[in-house]
This record gives C-alpha cells, structure tokens and sequence, in this order.
C-alpha cells in the first residue's frame, strides 16, 4: 500500500519497549528488517516520522526509493490516512504530541521521549553513535504539523524453506534420498531461500514457482511413462 512505502523510511524505528533495535537505513532491505523486528517484542516496530519530514520528502524525494512505492505515493499520503482511519486500520498512527503518541503506542511517555532526544542529539551532531545509521538519513524528529508513524510486521509473500527437493523436484526424505513418485513446487518447495526472502532479483519466487511446476509436471509425466 500506499503508506508503507511513505512510512517505510529510514527514521526513529522503535519496539514496544521504546528502543531501537538497529541501523534504520536497513529499512530497504526487508530481509534484514523483517528478520531484526521479528526479533522484537510482539515481533513489531513503529517508525516515527513528522510532517516535516514529510514535507522535505514531497519536496527533494525520500531516502529510500524503489519502484514499487514510487514518489508520488508521498503526495497521497493524506487520502490514504483517512481512509485508514475510518477503516479502523490499526497500522498507521497519528498524533500532535509526545504525550498523545505515547499514549497510543502503549510506550512510557518519559521512555518515547528520552528516544526521541537522543536521535535528534545524533541529528545534531550528524553521527548515530548507537547504530550507526547513514548520516544522510537523520532528520531531526521535532514533531512540527503532527507526528505520522507507521506500525511495521514482518511478513511473508509467500514460504520460505519448505519441503526439501533435488533437481528434479522430487522430494527428499531425512536421508537426502528420492521419495519415488512425489514431487513438490513453488512456494512449499522453496528450499532456495533457506530462511530468509531475496529481493535482489525480481520475479524470482514467481519464476521459481513456473519452473519447478514446470519440472515437476515433466518428471511426474516421465514416471508415469515408464
Ligand atoms: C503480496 C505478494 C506479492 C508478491 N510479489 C512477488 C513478486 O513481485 N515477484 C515474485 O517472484 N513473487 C512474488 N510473490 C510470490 C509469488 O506469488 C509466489 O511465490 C507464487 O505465487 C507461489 O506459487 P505457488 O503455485 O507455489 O503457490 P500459490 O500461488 O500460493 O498457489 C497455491 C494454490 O493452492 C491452493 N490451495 C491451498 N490449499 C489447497 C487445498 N487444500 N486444496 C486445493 N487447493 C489448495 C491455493 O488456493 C492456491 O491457489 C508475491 C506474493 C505475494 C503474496
């Protein structure tokens, strides 16, 4: 949607508790991030951001850019919001104050508060001596037009490890040895990723999911044959 892409940006990221939990500028890269949050008490974050932050992204472009949030979801943000709220999605919260955030997001005001002042001291003197986060990427969290924060989980498109196959989609018991006559495929097959999704190459969990259909469909047909 919309928002995760305008949300998913390199600001404050906070877990239940208030605290960081690492380099937000990771926030590109979902393996990483969805790996570290599901780490996380409730296996959740919440990436704080204002509408000055907003601002500068609808202006310059945001920090992190790929094609499928493209820019002009920035300028919708709004729409997108409302209607969030009258849907009773639970994901995007915003507030006019520390106090009012930290009463939505169930985080002790004082501990939001300390967590905001110290990334705005890193702000400051442009270095993030905690996580070392790309100095590019800090922007100062001083709360101007409402603060807008997304609630982020980690989550799947689809199985990751699976069912062990060989090259011919057949599948292998504990012993690494063909079970004569059952193949599997796609994504209950998706032994290629071991535990963690790979987005460098798109289309790769789709084309995984043709070929080894493909090869399995192949094999099984030959085993029939015979
Ligand atoms: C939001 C999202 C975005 C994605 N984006 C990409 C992308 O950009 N690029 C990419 O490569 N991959 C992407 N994927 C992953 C890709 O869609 C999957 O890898 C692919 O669809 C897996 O194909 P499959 O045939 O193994 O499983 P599925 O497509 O899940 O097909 C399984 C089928 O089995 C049916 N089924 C389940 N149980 C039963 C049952 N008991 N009896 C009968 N039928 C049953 C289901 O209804 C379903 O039709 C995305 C997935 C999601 C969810």
């Amino acid at each position: 949607m919309v928002a995760d892409g305008v949300l998913r940006q390199p600001n404050l990221m906070l877990n239940q508790n208030g605290e960081r939990f690492m380099d937000e500028g990771m926030l590109g890269n979902t393996t990483f991030s969805g790996n570290a949050m599901f780490l996380q008490p409730g296996h959740y974050a919440y990436v704080i951001m204002d509408r000055a932050i907003l601002k500068k992204y609808q202006e310059e472009g945001p920090d992190i850019m790929d094609i499928v949030h493209p820019a002009a979801g920035f300028k919708m943000l709004d729409s997108v919001i409302k209607k969030a709220e009258a849907n009773g999605y639970d994901a995007i919260i915003t507030a006019d104050s520390v106090a009012e955030l930290a009463e939505k997001l169930a985080i002790p005001a004082a501990k939001l508060q300390k967590a905001i002042a110290d990334h705005d001291g890193y702000c400051d003197q442009s270095q993030d001596t905690e996580f070392f986060k790309n100095p590019a990427y800090l922007h100062k969290l001083t709360g101007e037009g409402g603060y807008l924060v997304g609630k982020f989980y980690s989550g799947a498109y689809g199985t990751v490890g699976g069912v062990k196959i060989d090259e011919n989609c057949q599948v292998l018991d504990d012993e690494d040895q063909a079970i004569p006559g059952l193949y599997s495929a796609g994504s209950d097959a998706n032994t290629i990723y071991a535990d963690s999704y790979n987005f460098t190459l798109p289309g790769n969990t789709m084309g995984f999911a043709v070929n080894s259909g493909r090869i399995a469909g192949l094999e099984a047909a030959k085993r029939i044959k015979q």
